[in-house]
């Protein structure tokens, strides 16, 4: 088959090379030279291309080799975090599985704030100034990796004194939102341009550090050690959602799908995550969104409670993805999947 899966070695590789191999299709590794080892012994790659980093993606040797093998590229939270995405997005001339344009979106926080209003769907409010400030707010720092950095203030006057404190200034990009009391979920949703149809494959919560691990010191000791959160990810925990709040759920997921039609022609393709918070069981509130699979599928490799529940057992998102490609250019649709 004149089509070969694509991905850099990181964040969600091996569960798309394996994908891949289980839909029949060449699966093609850009690995990194110091991860050589770890992706030989997994033995998923039918062919390997050492680059240094991931900014080798850019290099036109590599982005020939691709395309002589038909290669389509799988993008992943390594690739939106690690490249400078715009330029990555204009100049990445082989097909990639998705919207790329959505890439970008993502990455910006003004224009992923914006595609969810537009969405319909709650966001946290955002402040522009200090002063604005009613409510316990969460102040997120520009270009901040996994949550390292941001703090959290009571009130107004808490925020404008740990400020004046960090000498954090406001013409920085500061990110200042709502902070919302509830417990995070990560739903994780196929659109299938083919079939025009949201599916639900699988969810998760991230364990973070040190905020999942407050909870363990009491809290009168808690003010003595003045600890400030952080939210580093470490790892994923895998979760299912009340059978009746899924609803709810998917009624975002398809606002999201419809807005990224609207606003980000042709939309979304493929995997995405809605990253929400839930006050109660009904009331959601959405803080980011991802346009491209997120780690947390790692979990599912080998298929998940509702992955099962729609295919039957072993499908991961990374072979959902594969079995997108392998359709669409079956039936000779593949300008419907990739950009
Ligand atoms: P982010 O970098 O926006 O993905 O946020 C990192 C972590 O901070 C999330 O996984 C949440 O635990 C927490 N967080 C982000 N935004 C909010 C918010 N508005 N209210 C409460 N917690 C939040």
């Amino acid at each position: 088959m004149k089509v070969s899966v694509a991905t850099y070695g990181s964040h969600s590789a091996l569960q798309i090379l394996r994908g891949a191999k289980d839909e029949g299709l060449k699966a093609v590794l850009l690995c990194p030279r110091s991860r050589h080892r770890l992706y030989e012994r997994f033995r998923l790659a039918d062919e390997l291309i050492l680059v240094e980093g991931v900014e080798d993606l850019l290099r036109e040797d590599v982005q020939s080799n691709l395309n002589s093998m038909g290669s389509i590229l799988v993008p992943h939270g390594t690739i939106i975090s690690d490249v400078d995405i715009k330029k990555f997005v204009k100049d990445f001339k082989v097909p990639i599985f998705g919207n790329r344009e959505l890439l970008i979106w993502e990455s910006d926080r003004e224009l992923k704030e914006m595609l969810l209003k537009k969405a319909g769907i709650e966001v946290p409010r955002a402040f522009s100034s200090p002063d604005e400030v009613d409510c316990p707010v969460i102040v997120k720092l520009p270009g901040a990796e996994g949550g390292r950095g941001y703090f959290i203030a009571s009130g107004r006057e808490d925020l404008i004194k740990k400020l004046t404190e960090t000498g954090v200034r406001m013409n920085r990009g500061l990110y200042i939102q709502e902070y919302v009391v509830g417990v995070t979920v990560y739903p994780h949703f196929f659109y299938s341009p083919l079939k025009g149809e949201v599916e639900l494959l699988g969810v998760d919560r991230r364990y973070e550090t040190n905020v999942d691990s407050l909870g363990r010191i009491p809290a009168s000791d808690q003010l003595n050690l003045g600890v400030q959160p952080t939210y580093e990810v470490v790892g994923n925990i895998p979760l299912v959602l009340r059978e009746s709040m899924l609803e709810k759920f998917f009624d975002i997921a398809e606002r999201f799908v419809e807005a990224t039609k609207r606003l980000v022609p042709p939309g979304m393709i493929g995997p995405f995550c809605i990253e929400a918070i839930c006050r109660t069981p009904d009331d959601i509130v959405v803080f980011e969104f991802s346009a491209r699979i997120v780690a947390g599928t790692n979990l599912f490799i080998n298929g998940s409670p509702y992955s099962y529940l729609l295919y039957g057992e072993g499908m991961s998102m990374g072979r959902r993805i594969a079995k997108e490609i392998r359709l669409a250019y079956e039936t000779s649709e593949l300008e419907k999947v990739v950009t």
